[in-house]
């Protein structure tokens, strides 16, 4: 988390930097939490207008150079004095650009958590049903919201009156701890004069905090102080003494770092082994200093069991449940992701593999329900989903999606075999499907008498 501050980094600079060399501010380990240990990648949900001539317009490509600038160097390499408390492994320092999806258009208007669907949390999780974004543990999903976009605290206060935050998901879709946070474009409490023109500087800073704390503290339980803070929290808007004028900015803006040949304005981090807020374990010097990665982040490998080539080939990878795939192996084929830009619409749906022709109709109103079940579907039932009435469903292996109608109502199905509700889980593909519908499935014991149970899926 990065709270908002109304002030004047530069001048609030030397009062931080005096309070912080105090070594009872050190990070515990209190909780014997993990840290991320393999290469973690970073994917982008960008909501509002960031169009290449709009305020906002540096920012996709700022971030990205910013992750391949600073993956392996010697600045992001503080974050390796801090081990898992289970393994005592290093936290990693490298670190990959996976790709982003714009959504366009403002369809959830320019305010947000008005509605439960407009909270942070909820607009990833669309999105990343929406996009078909491939969901594994070693990526983290970051919506970043323009600067023109704000949030209520009607519905849900889940920005905070923040910058931004990280956290994660104990489960989504059937993957564990799924990491993800969200980044404003605020010019206010957050700003930083960088060399960039525009919110990309703010952003950037921002993502920088973000890092750091989500590698060293991934599920808030491994690094943070008896006060809760977190690397970044305890060096916040301290950007050191070093800053010169930048070479690149129009407006006058400042830079303390140079990664692989780009200027940034990025704040420090807390290092346990000098009880300090440091640019980079062993820097101490007074002109911004490079730090030139080792090793450029590329990408040749996305998560396990993915291959990609090319900067726009399509994604192939298998199913990520494997006690769901009724046969052999399948895999699926996805749009590119590293360009991937789709204005989701309620009335059009991207085939997915215009290659074999995959395709569903789709008839309003099932439409909403569609962008859910597609993934469904495809990645984790794999599939061919036929709903012929409302009572009964049909799901068949190894073909996909090919033909689709909606349940008008709810619908009921009887499992035998199972003495009452209490006693069996609700079968995991029906009740995927049911969700994916907008419903809730309950159980009743009317049955019991012929050992089976009965599952409904309200709709209403
Ligand atoms: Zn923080």
């Amino acid at each position: 988390m990065l709270k908002k501050q109304a002030l004047n980094v530069m001048a609030n600079r030397a009062s931080l930097q005096a309070s912080n060399a105090n070594a009872s501010m050190n990070l515990l380990n209190a909780k014997n939490g993990l840290v991320v240990e393999p290469p973690l990648s970073f994917y982008f949900i960008y909501y509002g207008d960031f169009s290449a001539t709009s305020v906002d317009g540096q920012t996709p490509a700022l971030v990205k150079q910013y992750i391949q600038d600073s993956s392996n160097t010697p600045y992001l390499n503080t974050v390796s004095q801090y081990t898992s408390g289970t393994t005592g492994k290093p936290t990693t320092t490298t670190i990959y650009y996976a790709g982003a999806s714009f959504i366009t258009g403002y369809p959830y208007g320019k305010v947000l958590a008005t509605t439960t669907d407009t909270c942070v949390a909820n607009i990833v999780k669309s999105a990343i049903n929406s996009f078909n974004i491939p969901l594994n543990t070693n990526t983290q999903y970051y919506l970043i919201t323009s600067s023109d976009v704000s949030f209520s605290t009607a519905v849900c206060d889940d920005t905070n009156n923040a910058c931004g935050y990280h956290t994660f998901f104990p489960k989504y879709n059937n993957v564990e701890q799924v990491l993800y946070g969200w980044i404003g474009s605020d010019q206010g409490g957050c700003f930083v004069n960088g060399p960039y023109n525009g919110p990309a500087n703010t952003v950037v800073n921002v993502f920088s905090h973000e890092v750091f704390e989500t590698l060293t503290d991934p599920y808030i339980d491994a690094w943070n102080n008896q006060k809760g803070n977190e690397i970044g929290d305890l060096c916040n808007f301290n950007f050191g003494s070093n800053q010169l004028d930048s070479k690149i900015s129009t407006s006058g803006g400042k830079y303390n770092i140079i990664l692989n040949g780009h200027e940034y304005l990025v704040q420090l981090e807390w290092s346990n082994l000098v009880a300090d807020c440091v640019l980079f374990t062993n820097f101490t010097g007074t002109t911004p200093p490079t730090a030139v990665s080792a090793s450029p982040a590329v990408l040749p490998s996305l998560v396990p069991g993915v291959s990609q080539s090319g900067s726009n080939a399509p994604l192939v990878f298998p199913s990520n449940d494997p006690s769901l795939s009724t046969g052999a192996s399948q895999t699926q084929t996805l749009q590119p992701r590293a360009s991937q830009s789709v204005n989701p619409t309620l009335s059009t749906f991207p085939s997915l593999n215009p290659t074999t022709g995959v395709c569903v109709s789709c008839f309003e109103p099932i439409c909403r329900s569609y962008k859910r079940i597609q993934k469904l579907c495809q990645t984790t039932l794999q599939g061919t989903f036929t709903l012929t009435n409302s009572t009964s469903l049909s799901v068949a292996a190894k073909t996909c999606c090919t033909n689709m109608k909606n349940p008008s109502a709810s619908f009921h199905w009887i499992q035998t075999g199972i003495p009452n509700c209490e006693y069996g889980g609700i079968p995991t593909k029906k009740l995927l499907w049911c969700e994916a519908l907008g419903g809730h499935v309950t159980c009743d014991d009317s049955l019991a008498a012929t050992n089976g149970v009965k599952y409904t899926c309200n709709r209403s």
